[in-house]
C-alpha cells in the first residue's frame, strides 16, 4: 500500500485568517454589532471589549464604549485606538499589530468592568448606577427611576 505524500507546501495564511483565528480564539462567542457601528464593524467580548472594523485595506481597533446621551437611549462610541494598513504589511506583522492594539482595547476596557453587590454580574460602567450598583437594581432595589 503506497504512503500517501501530502503537499507539505509552505503557505502564508492570509492577514484575514489570521485575524478571524485570533478573534475567535479570544471570543469563542459569535461577535455582536450595534446599530451605530458601521456595517463594516463587529463587537467582541460580553459584556463587549473591544471593536474591530475591516475593510479591503484596512483594520480599525476600538476600545468599546457606551454613552447615555439621553435616558433609555445608549449610543455606542468606540474609542478609536489605532488602525493598520494590513496591505502595506507582511501578514505577520499586520497580525501582531492587530493583536497588540486588541490586546491593549482589551486591557482598558476590562478595568472599567464593575461587579453589582446585588445580582452579581459584571458590567461595563454604561450599566452602573454607582461603583458596585447596577442600574437595574438599583431600580429594584433602592427605588431610583431612570
Ligand atoms: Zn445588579
Amino acid at each position: 500500500m503506497p504512503a500517501k505524500h501530502r503537499s507539505r507546501k509552505k503557505t502564508t495564511p492570509s492577514f484575514l485568517d489570521g485575524l478571524a483565528v485570533l478573534l475567535r480564539e479570544r471570543y469563542p462567542n459569535a461577535p455582536r454589532w450595534f446599530i451605530d457601528l458601521p456595517p463594516s464593524a463587529e463587537s467582541y467580548g460580553d459584556p463587549p471589549e473591544v471593536v474591530v472594523e475591516q475593510n479591503e485595506d484596512e483594520v480599525r481597533v476600538s476600545r468599546f464604549e457606551q454613552d447615555w446621551p439621553h435616558p433609555h437611549e445608549p449610543v455606542v462610541n468606540p474609542v478609536l485606538l489605532g488602525s493598520v494598513r494590513w496591505q502595506e504589511l507582511a501578514p505577520a506583522v499586520a497580525l501582531e499589530l492587530c493583536r497588540l492594539l486588541i490586546d491593549e482595547a482589551s486591557r482598558q476596557r476590562r478595568a472599567s468592568f464593575r461587579m453589582c453587590r446585588y445580582c452579581g454580574r459584571t458590567l461595563g460602567p454604561e450599566h452602573m448606577h454607582t461603583n458596585d450598583v447596577c442600574q437595574g437594581c438599583a431600580e429594584r432595589y433602592l427605588g431610583v427611576v431612570h
